[in-house]
């Protein structure tokens, strides 16, 4: 039988992705379907960051690595922090992960023992739960309210406190929201995080799509030695099949982190970490992507302005736009399978991302300029039609 460990971390089975799932068989099978469910890009890393690659395999980089990264990827990453966060980061206050996800894991089990408690602020990154189900740890989700633009209330959070909380978890620029956290909301994290003596893993993944200077609460007084910001160049670079992101940490929790790595991953590729050292000490592909990406929104923006019943929330930054559709179809699930069936557009149902994004639903700017335009004429369609 399997172990309980495994088998709690999805309990229901159900994972949010059914329409997703659904739409990419369609997809397989021949039909048109506009891909608007997914986070990966519609293009290819670029050219500069694969040519590194290709020569590190030519090189004859094929061994084992540093289990925390090697060093040239660390100082680079670490660079990447002072710039992002604004607090002058070392390489010693840096893990390599294969991933954000895995960074998220690191954080989870860096800061939580089974039986601890979290508190997740929602709209939510739909690994979030499972991810503190696999450390054992309990979590109270805060919602962030449609009418504030997704931003977190301090006060909501604060009620969550228990004696047991060690970590509050947020993520600015939203998935899937698209909300940039103010420095008004962060301060009040902040607050709460001090005055509770809390841990704050802050999700930054998109933090060159939040279309300006990036906030990171680690820079707020009283928050480097108690915040973990993981980042990654899934989004940033154009890297998610890669699997390169990090996490920044005081050095005390990373040298730990160090024997989480020898028992997962035991270490990152080395051709692929010399690829990323170079794509970060370069900047391949960052702005070009994070223009495509403020360019998208716009467009996809303008095209579904004025659309009866249908309001944008937060999507400042990121990778997606939230659309409210709950004057139209209360029940998020049947709009999205709804909109498939009618006109093969694929969207995420905002209940795959807690309770707070019930009622709306996701659209990815994975697409290129003219796809958002047609999927905007087909959303359009479907909602006058909807009764
Ligand atoms: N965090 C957020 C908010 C995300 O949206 C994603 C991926 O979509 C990740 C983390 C994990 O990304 P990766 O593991 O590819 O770095």
């Amino acid at each position: 039988k399997p172990s309980a460990r495994v088998s709690d971390i999805i309990p229901s089975g159900k994972d949010g992705w059914e329409v997703h799932v659904e739409a990419t068989i369609r997809k397989e099978a021949g039909e048109d379907i506009i891909m608007l469910s997914i986070g990966d890009h519609d293009f290819e890393t670029p050219g500069e960051t694969v040519e590194a690659c290709v020569t590190a395999v030519r090189g004859g980089h094929h061994h084992y690595t540093h289990l925390s990264g090697i060093p040239r990827l660390r100082e680079a990453m670490a660079n990447i922090s002072t710039q992002s966060t604004g607090v002058p980061t070392t390489a010693d206050e840096i893990i390599a992960t294969p991933g954000g996800q895995l960074a998220l894991y690191a954080a989870t089990q860096a800061v939580l023992d089974p039986g601890d408690h979290a508190i997740v602020v929602a709209p939510y990154y739909a690994t979030y739960p499972p991810t503190f189900r696999a450390a054992g740890a309990d979590y109270t989700v805060v919602e962030a309210h449609p009418q504030d633009g997704f931003q977190p209330r301090a006060e909501d959070i604060e009620k969550a406190v228990r004696p047991n909380t060690r970590a509050i978890l947020i993520n600015t620029p939203n998935n899937p929201t698209g909300a940039v956290y103010t420095r008004e909301s962060l301060k009040g994290l902040a607050d709460v995080c001090v005055r509770h003596d809390l841990w704050l893993i802050s999700d930054e993944v998109y933090w060159t799509l939040g279309g300006g200077e990036h906030l990171s609460p680690r820079a707020l007084p009283g928050m480097a030695e108690r915040t973990l910001v993981l980042n990654s160049m899934s989004k940033s670079h154009g890297m998610t099949g890669w699997r390169i992101g990090w996490l920044t940490a005081p050095k005390d929790l990373i040298e730990l982190l160090a024997a989480l790595n020898l028992v997962t991953t035991y270490g990152l590729p080395d051709f692929i970490s010399r690829a990323a050292a170079e794509a970060l000490e370069n900047g391949y592909g960052v702005k070009e992507i994070a223009e495509r990406y403020a360019t998208r929104r716009t467009v996809f923006l303008d095209a579904v302005r004025g659309l009866n019943n249908v309001t944008v929330r937060g999507s400042a930054g990121g990778m997606y736009v939230m659309l409210d559709i709950s004057a139209i179809e209360p029940d998020c699930e049947k709009f999205a399978f709804g909109l498939l069936a009618a006109e093969n557009v694929a969207v995420m149902p905002g209940s795959s991302f807690g309770e707070a994004a019930a009622g709306h639903v996701r659209i990815s700017l994975c697409q290129p300029e003219d796809i958002l335009k047609e999927a905007a004429q087909r959303l359009r369609r479907f909602t006058s039609s909807y009764s």
